[in-house]
């Protein structure tokens, strides 16, 4: 299953797309993960992305692209992933779309719709594990053990990038940059709405039923 989680920042992406990745075994790429992994790694790559990322700007497609279709070429992709924050604009779905073009193409482009100020809300009580990227809310989900994430034990901290100011340039640069894309994986007859307005329970339990229950997933791999 080949999925493409769409949405503004602060839609649930990464939160939905790490409990996918785990209920139906296949893997959870974020490109702001790779990205901030290697901004602590202290990576060439890393030194690149962070002013772009400080600044709430989107990193040079040729920065990404290639790191995305090289990661899809990786052997625990062969039954299918979850791509969160990729793609960010036309030029990466159009990429996405040609590199796939000889496997048969997407199986969904998933589009968490929300209103910006439901948004600059969550993002403010927002919190993430700075290991393995799980999300937690001041409004909602915190971890058990204050500062401490439940599944890996790693620290939960706020983002540098989820400061207010931050926050409204990333919304500015999804509508200009990244919202067009929707309209193309509509037209290409691949966008599926789902409310991520919603607490966060109600809005997975709409994705598990459209991809299926779990255990049909599983004896499909
Ligand atoms: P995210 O964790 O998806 O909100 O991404 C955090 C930041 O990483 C973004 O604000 C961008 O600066 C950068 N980023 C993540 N994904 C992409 C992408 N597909 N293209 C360009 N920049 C990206």
């Amino acid at each position: 299953m080949k999925i493409v989680l769409l949405g503004a920042p602060g839609a649930g992406k990464g939160t939905h797309a790490v409990r996918l990745s785990d209920d139906y075994g296949i893997p959870h790429i974020s490109t702001g993960d790779i990205f901030r992994a290697n901004l602590k790694n202290g990576t060439e790559l890393g030194k690149k992305a962070k002013s772009y990322m400080d600044q709430g700007l989107l990193v040079p497609d040729e920065l990404t692209v290639d790191l995305v279709l090289d990661r899809l070429k990786q052997d625990d992709c062969k039954n299918g992933w979850i791509l969160d924050g990729f793609p960010r604009n036309l030029f990466q779905a159009e990429a996405l779309t040609k590199a796939l073009a000889d496997e048969g193409g997407l199986d969904y482009a998933i589009h968490l719709t929300i209103e910006d100020e439901q948004i600059v809300k969550r993002m403010a009580g927002r919190r993430v594990c700075s290991v393995c990227g799980a999300s937690y809310n001041t409004n909602g989900l915190m971890p058990r053990v204050d500062g401490v994430c439940d599944r890996c034990g790693g620290p939960v901290v706020q983002r540098a990038d989820d400061a207010p100011e931050t926050v409204l340039k990333r919304l500015a640069v999804y509508h200009e940059q990244t919202e067009p894309i929707v309209e193309y994986y509509r037209e290409i007859g691949k966008e599926t709405p789902v409310d991520g307005s919603l607490p966060m329970d109600e809005t997975y339990a709409l994705l598990v039923a459209l991809l299926g229950e779990k255990d049909g997933c599983h004896d499909q791999d």
